[in-house]
């Protein structure tokens, strides 16, 4: 049995102090507090949870950072979209693993334990379809067994170019199933992920934009107890185009029509007014923040204090992938409230600082969203969590609470130590285990993409 001695520890409970944490197998055993370290323990200063990442689209880290070159006319989310389709368009399924294992790999090494992947790339170049309806899906699970990342899998169903059941354009031709298909890869996930540790799988409808309203419903009741992720009110266009079609705001439309309760997350929702924010809070959603790409994609500030006001959940994800980081999103969330407030310590809870009250919400939500216990460390939890170096210049002299905010706010890099996923340590000293292999192997994808 494994053993670590630990000086702080964060369990469900709050912070404790010398404690022993005994592994066996993929969960947590038994924790003594108030324990000196016996000969064989494995020591660190400064353990945590570990964070699910609720929401990534894997293949998109492959394009990171060619998006920034304004266009002819005002750039936005829309001509982000047409870049990324022909991207999309090229990858094979051995150039999605490759890309996927790397976004894999910076995101444990961030510190995150899980990924929700809103997987959408489904069919060969062209439109064509595989023999295998699960092609492209395997190479995900590949990835994510490779890199030892838990993943829920969360194939999306995409029918249309807009509302009212608009035919889908050329470049969304690797994207588009009916129902009929959707629901044969459904269970061919099913049986990927069945063969995974602690995977799950969940449904994703799109977008409003991408399905009708009936479609909507048959999909919601393909798994009836699983998670249902969409993307939604992202852009001010798509509230415009969601009024001009149904009378009704995207999240509005979508509580008066849909079964919303706390299987469901809200991919974004970053423009909604103060009805749908009660009602979001009241239905048990989640709400899957993503203050990276939000911000690089100019979609806009979600009202995160009135939402929280309200009782509202939220966690968060990495979604395009331009820059892998926990601490990056987590601050970004925070601070985006602070300038657009102009005050400070925004998110907060009542005896608590603004970094384990952000830690918190996001340990909780995201687990939540993608369909696992969010009960924090403890006996029988799962053993996902990750070591904080207090040997850093951000994090020297730093415990409790103040570790959090140090790491969140005041860190580049290294202070992630060690992160263990299922009881296995998958990074050590801030590198993962295979981090070189996959390195040169995405590196080999990426000249491929862009010859
Ligand atoms: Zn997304």
């Amino acid at each position: 049995m494994t053993v670590l001695h630990v000086e702080n520890l964060l369990t469900a409970d709050g912070w404790v102090k010398s404690a022993r944490l005994f592994l066996a197998g993929q969960r947590i055993a038994k924790i003594q507090v108030g324990a000196s370290a016996e000969p064989g323990d494995e020591r660190h200063a400064v353990v945590v949870p570990a964070l699910s990442n609720l929401h990534s689209h894997a293949f998109q880290r492959g394009m990171a950072g060619l998006a920034e070159v304004r266009g002819a006319s005002t750039d936005n989310f829309w001509s982000w979209r047409e870049l990324m389709y022909r991207f999309a368009s090229r990858m094979s399924p051995e150039q999605l693993e490759a890309i996927a294992a790397q976004a894999y790999v910076e995101m444990l090494e961030a510190g995150f334990c899980r990924v929700g992947e809103f997987h959408y790339l489904h069919h060969d170049i062209d439109g064509r379809r595989f023999a295998d309806p699960g092609e492209m899906a395997a190479r995900i699970v590949n990835a994510a067994g490779m890199t030892g990342i838990h993943l829920t899998l969360l194939p999306v169903f995409y029918a249309h170019a807009s509302f009212g059941g608009k035919a889908p354009n050329p470049g969304q031709s690797r994207f588009v199933h009916d129902l009929d298909g959707y629901a044969r890869l459904v269970d061919r996930c099913r049986e990927l992920v069945a063969m995974t540790s602690l995977g799950v799988v969940g449904v994703a409808p799109h977008s409003m934009r991408a399905v009708t309203p009936e479609e909507l419903g048959q999909v919601v009741r393909l798994l009836p107890d699983a998670p249902v992720h969409i993307h939604i009110a992202e852009q001010l266009g798509e509230v415009r185009d969601c009024i001009a079609w149904s009378g009704s705001r995207p999240v509005r439309w979508l509580l008066d029509h849909a079964p919303v309760d706390e299987r469901w997350c809200l991919v974004h929702a970053t423009h909604i007014d103060k009805d749908e924010i009660a009602g979001i809070a009241r239905s048990g959603a989640s709400v899957g923040l993503c203050p990276v790409t939000e911000a690089n994609l100019g979609d806009g500030i979600f009202p995160v204090l009135e939402f929280l006001a309200e009782g509202g959940r939220f966690g968060i994800g990495t979604d395009s992938n331009v820059c892998i980081s926990l601490a990056g999103e987590l601050s970004l969330l925070e601070y985006s409230q602070r300038l657009s407030r102009k005050v400070r310590n925004v998110v907060s809870l009542g005896g608590c600082s603004t970094g384990m009250a952000l830690y918190r919400y996001a340990l909780e939500g995201g687990a939540r969203a993608l369909g696992v216990a969010s009960d924090g460390l403890g006996e029988g939890a799962v053993a996902d969590f990750v070591s904080l170096s207090v040997d850093e210049p951000a994090t020297v002299c730093r415990a409790g609470d103040a570790m959090l905010d140090s790491w969140l706010f005041a860190s580049t890099a290294g202070v992630v130590d060690c992160v263990w996923v299922g009881g296995a340590k998958q990074v050590e000293r801030g590198r993962h285990r295979h981090r070189d292999q996959v390195r040169s192997v995405y590196k080999n994808a990426i000249r491929e993409l862009c010859a």
